[in-house]
């Protein structure tokens, strides 16, 4: 464990325990970007050399483009395009590693320094936690996916978005899974597996967007709206932030991100929605007050709250009218928003693909 630059630590870690190479996942945000070609030039300068692989996505944003050599910019499009594709098989795990002895290590950090409460009951982490998690939703809850994956009070979903992200799951063996799964499930248990694997590709898409589109995390993605007016009110947006709007929904979600670092999907729509539909708070500015709390305090709830106020830019151009709080003010022009044809979500939802027939469902 070791903490400061990244490119900085991993060389010096490398030349502490002679190591020739690094290895590593490739990711596609802009910020991991820049840290790879850091690391590759302080790498190079110090004679070592960098090998990147693909496993943080299942298909990199190069494999999926149109016809014509162009990203997609429209999901059942991408995801059409995304299913024909040959998918690599995970490779068995190294029997063992060797590691040099008495290479040096920070502590590993506590709940207290990310100031996570013990009561949070946070996600056991580490790679086997993540499989068990995988198991455990494959036996159960994910045949009921289709149906209940949008109900926040139930534990229908896997909660295996931190292991996609600290790596400690692959999503090419959980979609290898997945497969196993539905050849074996009814077809009726299909329909959640197919669901499921739905949202994994949503998950590749919106990569290739930041892959392709790096402006999105500043800029609205279609430009039509970077003329619309937003309003901005400390206190109220304060308030969303705590969680004290008042709106049980929109604060259940905000206490429940602050205290466990999670918020579930439908919730984080309607907390979206909310600062920027009804607070008329401008999804950026949302975003730099995150980033000022989230470098004082490393505190992981801010870190996905950030993050999430990211989401809200590519969430507002798709989601419709069922998210209004009832009685509050809505601006006509955001309306027009949700039937942007560049919109992230297409009117035809129900692409669902069937993995055991690999043909389109409707
Ligand atoms: C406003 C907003 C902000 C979001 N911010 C983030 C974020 O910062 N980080 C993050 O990982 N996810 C984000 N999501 C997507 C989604 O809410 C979470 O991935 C999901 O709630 C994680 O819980 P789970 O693993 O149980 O998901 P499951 O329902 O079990 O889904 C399985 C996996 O599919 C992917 N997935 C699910 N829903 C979506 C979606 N709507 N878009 C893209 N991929 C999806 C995730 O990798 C998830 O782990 C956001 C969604 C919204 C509406």
């Amino acid at each position: 464990m070791r903490s400061g630059s990244p490119a900085e630590e991993l060389v010096k870690l490398a030349l502490e325990s002679e190591a020739q190479t690094i290895y590593f996942n490739q990711n596609y945000g802009p910020y991991d970007v820049q840290i790879e070609q850091h690391i590759r030039q302080t790498a190079r300068s110090a004679g070592i050399e960098v090998r990147a692989f693909k496993d943080t996505l299942i298909l990199a944003p190069e494999e999926v483009l149109h016809q014509a050599g162009k990203p997609f910019r429209v999901f059942t499009a991408c995801a059409k395009a995304w299913h024909q594709h040959a998918k690599a098989k995970p490779l068995p795990a190294l029997r063992q590693i060797t590691t040099p002895a008495a290479i040096k290590s920070e502590p590993i950090p506590t709940l207290d320094h990310w100031e996570l409460m013990p009561e949070a009951n946070v996600l056991q982490p580490g790679e086997k936690a993540a499989g068990h998690r995988l198991k455990r939703f494959l036996r159960g809850a994910i045949f009921e996916y289709a149906a209940q994956r949008n109900q926040p009070s139930l534990e229908a979903t896997s909660r295996l978005s931190q292991d996609f992200r600290f790596g400690t799951l692959s999503p090419r063996e959980v979609y290898a899974a997945c497969h196993e799964t539905a050849r074996i499930c009814t077809p009726a248990e299909r329909r959640g597996v197919n669901t499921f694997v739905n949202e994994l590709v949503w998950r590749e898409f919106y990569f290739q967007i930041l892959w392709h589109f790096p402006n999105v995390l500043d800029e609205n993605f279609s430009p039509q709206f970077s003329t619309l007016q937003w309003d901005y009110d400390s206190a109220q947006f304060r308030r969303w932030c705590e969680g004290t709007t008042g709106f049980p929904i929109v604060d259940a979600g905000m206490r429940e991100l602050n205290t466990t670092g999670f918020m579930h999907n439908r919730v984080r729509m309607i907390v979206a929605m909310f600062l920027t539909k009804d607070l008329h708070i401008h999804w950026r500015g949302g975003r730099k007050l995150f980033y000022a709390k989230a470098s004082r305090r490393r505190h992981p709830g801010q870190q996905r709250g950030l993050a999430m106020v990211r989401g809200v830019q590519a969430q507002t151009q798709h989601l419709t009218s069922e998210f209004r709080i009832p009685g509050h003010k809505r601006r006509p022009a955001i309306r027009k928003a949700t039937t942007s044809k560049d919109g992230f979500r297409s009117s035809k939802m129900s692409t669902l693909f069937d993995l055991h027939n690999h043909r389109p469902r409707n």
